[in-house]
């Protein structure tokens, strides 16, 4: 391998990388530490060498360089993957892609991007003609367009416009191979998600085509509640209000409020709450529901005084949308590491009887967080529980737990694609069928896809790993 990557350095002249061990070390994990069994599994996985192209031109020349000497090749956006996406399993390049960030046009609601722009930097931009990004996972300060659409799944926006999964949420995504000659492919349509949430595996995004949504001044509001079902059941039903505009419901059974430090004041002991992004002509009709189910505002913080006039997501100071989805998790293990997390979906039942058995016969060991989400035109339960965490066998044990009551599980403590992806096998063979075509030598973030390690040992004959 040495002289390997002593050619390809030669090679790549001029294109900005780094060796620098600390900066290998940095540049090689994200947020997989959420995860002690990934933590175990993942540890000391580090890159050869970092690029940072600035053009696709360059990103071509380094897949050239890698197809030409057998190195495989990582990308990377900001790092803030939570399941290990962006680590390099067999150490080689990584391709770091957030010197890409030029926002290319937008016009008639549509954003055309290269992957390292930040989903900050999209908001801010739209917003200038009336338009916002239609969701943005908590992290929209860092994490890049490129790896949300590579390795996310949909976050504030979500309870409107669904996952990024839902036809129509991304229109369009240039590709390049990882070949010789590298192929430059524009897929459009439901072709896109063959790239997308793909880990990166078939190829890599060098332009985005996204659409936007209507721009709302979004006001932020705390509901709080003495009786956690009676929380849960108020947020499934203001996420089935049509009438009120919201951007997000995020709910979170005591004690996880306690981990809110700054918003201590505004969660009383014992409550569950509720933290919301409602848009400010719908303030008046959240008012009248929260009264309807007994619940208390502690807080609202009127879009006019967030930062930047009309959201807290186009600049600094608390925002509730860095509480919900996993900054839940991040606020949780900073008071207390021993937590870790699951990620689940719900059934869609109006008795909720699932979440109900697990709140009550799980809370020793667990505390129940839901973000509200549209999937498939319904309202549904997205759970990212807190787990206090003891060892692998007992995290799988809760896993099963909520299976049984028909919960579907997403292993997020296991760093395949496959894994994750268990529901929608038939994306992940379109996905593989890519790949065959795309990086024919698997040098692309390669361990991630058990499917084209399978699809090789039987090509070989050899037992697959
Ligand atoms: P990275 O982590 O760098 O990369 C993600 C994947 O994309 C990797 O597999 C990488 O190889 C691949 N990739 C990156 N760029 C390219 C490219 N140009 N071409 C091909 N492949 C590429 N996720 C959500 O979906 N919703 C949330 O609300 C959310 N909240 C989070 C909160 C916290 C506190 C943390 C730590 C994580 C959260 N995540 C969430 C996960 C993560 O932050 C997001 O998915 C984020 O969008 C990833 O962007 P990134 O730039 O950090 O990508």
């Amino acid at each position: 391998r040495s002289t390997a990557l002593t050619a390809l350095q030669e090679e790549l002249e001029g294109i900005p990388c780094t060796t620098e061990p600390q900066q290998l070390s940095k540049l090689s994990i994200d947020w997989h530490t959420f995860s002690p069994v990934l933590s175990e599994k993942l540890a000391g996985k580090r890159a050869d060498i970092v690029y940072f192209p600035t053009s696709e031109a360059e990103v071509i020349r380094i897949i050239q360089a890698c197809v030409r000497h057998r190195i495989p090749l990582t990308p990377r956006g900001a790092g803030t993957g939570n399941y290990g996406q962006a680590v390099p399993l067999e150490g080689g390049v990584v391709l770091d892609i957030t010197r890409m960030q030029s926002i290319l046009w937008t016009k008639g609601g549509i954003m055309r991007v290269q992957p390292g722009v930040k989903l900050m930097a999209m908001e801010k931009e739209a917003r200038k003609t009336g338009w916002e990004v239609r969701m943005a996972p908590s992290t929209f300060r860092t994490a890049t367009v490129g790896g949300f659409v590579s390795g996310g799944f949909g976050g504030i926006g979500s309870i409107t416009y669904g996952v990024l999964r839902e036809r129509g949420n991304i229109l369009g995504l240039q590709v390049v191979t990882m070949e010789a000659e590298p192929q430059i492919l524009e897929l459009r349509g439901e072709a896109v998600h063959q790239v997308s949430h793909a880990w990166g595996v078939n190829g890599i995004i060098t332009e985005m085509e996204m659409p936007l949504g209507m721009a709302y001044p979004w006001a932020e509001c705390i509901v709080v509640f003495d009786d956690f079902m009676q929380s849960a059941r108020f947020c499934q039903r203001l996420g089935e209000s049509d009438g009120i505009v919201k951007r997000m419901i995020s709910l979170h059974a005591w004690p996880i409020p306690s981990y809110f430090v700054a918003l201590k004041p505004y969660l009383p002991e014992g409550s569950h709450a509720a933290l919301l992004l409602i848009a400010e002509n719908s303030l008046e009709p959240l008012a009248d529901l929260v009264k309807e189910w007994g619940g208390q505002i502690t807080y609202t913080k009127p879009a006019a005084v967030c930062v930047g006039g009309t959201t807290s997501s186009t600049g600094k100071g608390i925002t509730l949308m860095e509480y919900g989805y996993n900054h839940t998790t991040l606020h949780a293990r900073t008071a207390d590491p021993s937590l870790t997390y699951i990620d689940c979906l719900f059934p869609a039942d109006p008795d909720l009887k699932a979440m109900e058995y697990l709140y009550r016969t799980l809370a020793e060991e667990m505390m129940i967080h839901i973000e509200y989400l549209r999937l498939n035109g319904k309202v549904t339960a997205l759970g990212g529980q807190l787990v206090r965490y003891t060892s692998e066998a007992r995290l799988r044990e809760i896993m099963q737990i909520h299976r049984d009551q028909g919960v579907h599980v997403h292993d997020c403590h296991d760093f395949t694609l496959d894994s994750l992806q268990k529901k929608d096998a038939s994306n992940r063979n379109q996905q593989l069928e890519l790949k065959k075509r795309t990086d024919p030598l698997g040098l692309l973030n390669p361990g991630k896809l058990k499917a084209w390690m399978e699809w090789q040992a039987q090509q070989t004959g050899s037992p697959s790993m």
